[in-house]
């Protein structure tokens, strides 16, 4: 690790950040990242994604007054980042073998002239004559290899023209190298030093938890209706789905389409131009889901990404990470959900052996089927996922719980003893001779008298029909389990059977108990990190500003996310301001939007606080992050006076006006009120039929996420139901417990499952 700089930041970053991006404050290690860029000492610099690697390269040439160059590994990336940059009123050109000839004398004519400050190049266009030709006349000293893991077979995305990178260090022995990735594992980091052949570089290496993500694991059981159950929760925003097969993408994406969803799907086999086409509709926000297999991904710089779904397992904890960290680049929450089946497991097994087939290479095999275990430990355990992830890259996690997993947030039923089901199990795999797969095994169990049964007399076995009253996708699923826990074995190529080993027979000795997770799916509970973000957030105020954005990006034919992000999005819809002042004081605003669009959104923001009688500046409260649950988080003092007023029956309205709150703001007390004092009703804000409604509603689709909820009322009566009346419903259903949160909406009175604090 390099020397870091105690104290304050140097004052020219600042100035820079400031001036360009409206940040005032920098991320974890992006200060030394950008003092080693200044001073052009080699680094290798490894942030998670949406840590910030970008800023860390923008900042030196202007500090340094100088032109660097940026090799990246994708022309979209590219494009995207010089838009955003140009948005900022920063000079920067990209070079690559799509360039137009203008767009490639203007790349030329800017780099040396000195005016341009960052030259983005892909690395086969770098190393031809006219790439090193320019590099040179622009003085270039000093190169920063984005996506630096590509150098490395280790990695999850090796390309052989990035290997070519190392000849840098002979064409400009004098520029210093400066790597930037998220991969985090070692192996990977050491080979893109070595690669590079970086000299003492500066390593600066990040924390890899993302406290934003949520991540669950559910075990899939018809996937395609799971993988809808989740998007429903993200309504209207953007999510990414991943699946193995080409195949696979095609008919979810085709079977979301018919649910009336902005799907479409994504994979390698497609026309270089229908795969552009997916990804620019998905940057312009045109597309909400996109159905993808891994080819999907590096290109894109959405940063709105609300979910991540892999439908099928990955087959790398480190493909896990990536692809599952695409979600919430923003900062702001967002839901990684994979859907975990043993059959993916042995699916890649199978994959992964015909692959190595026709080759001898044994050793690459081996590792994948260790990477591939990885994986499944991580979905197989009942343990916090954050920490399983953070512990797989080396770090540690010193929270106890991290409210924001399935696990922490206690979706996950209990595990109950299944000892005696597993030594049926095991006891049929011993009468068949152990030299039966899974299928036939099941088969004999639940007594179904399929013509291999009969040829084989397993009907007259006496574990014939012992399971009959079980389901056969149950049991299959339970079969499953017991291989996931190392109590049963598989062998054979490729018509594998069950064997029993040292552990089976512990089992059906009864020295060993076996306990298993009952598969009913929990109610979604919603983290603590996800009711934090929209606080305080004029919701209505944050679509109108929304709509606006869009309408800014499609003048300037840029992604949305290149006017404004959604953090900064919400921002505005918390504080309201209204000058150009105010508004160029936000975070993620610099001097060039202000002059841009500042107006534009100041008059919407303006209107909207004046056709509801709300001031505009509302003080800026920094939002609260809560990490754990052990922290309890205190009402602000004007929740009290909200109280107070509630407890005498004052209306939303008079308590905004009197506090100069939001509607947003003050439902949030409401709720906060109605859990804490459980009023018997709350017609007074809410209107009996109304209420009904929602309740009716919530029993169909549970109440773990309100866009479901009103979609669904929306779709049954035709009236639009606002939010806040939505809100408030469910947290007097869950404070006065009349309704359990289980999805299949039987009321079950007295026996409601223990809910965390009612959930808004
Ligand atoms: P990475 O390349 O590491 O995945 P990015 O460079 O794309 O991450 O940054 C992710 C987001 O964080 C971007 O929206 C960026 O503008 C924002 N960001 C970066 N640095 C800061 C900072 N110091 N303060 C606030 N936001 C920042
Ligand atoms: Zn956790």
């Amino acid at each position: 690790m390099s020397a870091t700089t105690p104290g304050a930041p140097d004052p020219r970053i600042i100035d820079i950040t400031r001036r360009y991006w409206g940040y005032a404050t920098l991320r974890p290690l992006q200060h030394e990242a950008m003092l080693a860029g200044i001073a052009a000492r080699d680094s290798l610099v490894v942030l998670p994604t949406g840590g910030g690697k970008s800023l860390c390269y923008q900042v030196p040439p202007v500090a340094a007054q100088r032109t660097d160059v940026v090799v990246s590994p994708l022309i979209s990336l590219m494009k995207d980042q010089v838009d955003g940059l140009r948005a900022c009123g920063y000079p920067a050109v990209a070079l690559h073998s799509q360039s137009s000839r203008g767009e490639q004398l203007e790349a030329q004519r800017a780099a040396v002239s000195g005016e341009c400050r960052l030259l983005f190049v892909s690395p086969e266009k770098l190393l031809t004559p006219v790439g090193l030709n320019l590099v040179r006349q622009a003085r270039v000293r000093a190169f920063a290899i984005d996506e630096a893991h590509c150098i490395s077979h280790w990695g999850h995305d090796f390309r052989p023209e990035y290997r070519r990178l190392a000849e840098l260090r002979e064409h400009f022995p004098d520029a210093s190298l400066h790597a930037y990735t998220a991969t985090a594992t070692p192996r990977v980091r050491e080979d893109i030093v070595a690669q590079l052949r970086l000299r003492d570089p500066a390593r600066l290496v990040g924390v890899f938890d993302r406290p934003n993500l949520v991540y669950r694991v559910v075990q899939r059981q018809g996937g395609m209706g799971q993988v809808l159950e989740v998007i429903r929760r993200h309504a209207g925003e953007a999510v990414i789905v991943y699946c193995i097969t080409r195949r696979d993408t095609e008919e979810l994406a085709a079977f979301l389409r018919g649910e009336r969803i902005r799907a479409a799907h994504y994979h390698a086999g497609l026309e270089a131009e229908a795969r552009r086409k997916t990804q620019d509709d998905f940057a312009a926000e045109r597309l909400d889901v996109v159905v993808a297999t891994v080819a999907f991904g590096m290109g894109i710089d959405r940063s709105n990404v609300r979910a991540v779904i892999h439908a099928a397992m990955p087959k790398s904890v480190e493909h896990y990470q990536q692809e599952a960290g695409r979600a919430g680049r923003d900062g702001l929450p967002a839901e990684c959900v994979l859907l975990y089946s043993v059959a993916d497991a042995i699916r890649w097994e199978g994959l992964i052996a015909r692959s190595a087939a026709g080759t001898d290479d044994s050793e690459a095999m081996q590792v994948s089927l260790e990477l591939l275990a990885h994986v499944r430990r991580y979905a197989t355990r009942i343990e916090c996922r954050h920490r399983l992830l953070s512990e797989y890259f080396g770090q540690s996690l010193p929270q106890p719980s991290c409210g924001a997993c399935d696990v922490c947030l206690g979706e996950i039923p209990n595990a109950v003893d299944a000892s005696v089901e597993a030594q049926k199990i095991l006891s049929c795999v011993a009468r068949v001779g152990e030299r039966f797969g899974v299928g036939h095994v099941v088969d004999v169990l639940t007594g179904k008298l399929s013509p291999r049964v009969r040829s084989l007399g397993h009907d007259r076995l006496s574990t014939f029909a012992i399971l009959k009253e079980s389901d056969q996708k149950a049991l299959t699923q339970r079969v499953y389990e017991l291989l996931d826990q190392g109590l049963l074995s598989r062998e054979g190529g490729e018509y594998p059977v069950l064997r029993l080993n040292a552990a089976s027979w512990e089992v059906l000795r009864g020295q060993r108990a076996v306990r298993l997770v009952p598969q009913v799916s929990a109610a979604v509970r919603r983290a603590a990190v996800e009711e934090v973000a929209w606080e305080g957030v004029d919701q209505e105020l944050f679509e109108a500003l929304r709509r606006l954005r869009k309408q800014i990006a499609e003048e300037r034919v840029v992604p949305p996310f290149v006017i404004l992000n959604d953090a900064t999005l919400r921002e505005l819809a918390r504080t309201r301001p209204g000058t150009l002042a105010a508004f160029g004081g936000i975070g993620g605003i610099g001097q060039r939007k202000t002059h841009d669009f500042g107006q534009r959104f100041v008059e919407a923001i303006v209107a909207h606080c004046r056709g509801r009688g709300l001031p505009t500046d509302a003080p800026a409260a920094p939002p609260p992050r809560p990490r754990s649950d052990d922290q309890p988080r205190r009402p602000p003092r004007t929740a009290l006076v909200a109280f107070e007023r509630f407890d005498e029956g004052a209306t939303i309205e008079e308590v905004m006006a009197e506090l100069g709150r939001t509607r947003t703001t003050v439902v949030q007390y409401l709720a906060h009120w109605i859990s804490e004092r459980r009023p018997p009703t709350i017609e007074r804000w809410v209107r009996a039929d109304v209420y009904d409604r929602v309740a009716a509603a919530v029993r169909e689709v549970g109440d773990a996420f309100l866009g479901p909820v009103r979609e669904h009322i929306v779709t049954g009566s035709g009236e639009e139901i606002a939010y806040d009346d939505i809100r408030l419903v469910i947290t007097h259903l869950s404070a006065t417990k009349q309704t359990a949160s289980a999805p299949d909406g039987a009321p079950a009175p007295g026996q409601a499952p223990a809910r965390s604090n009612g959930g808004v």
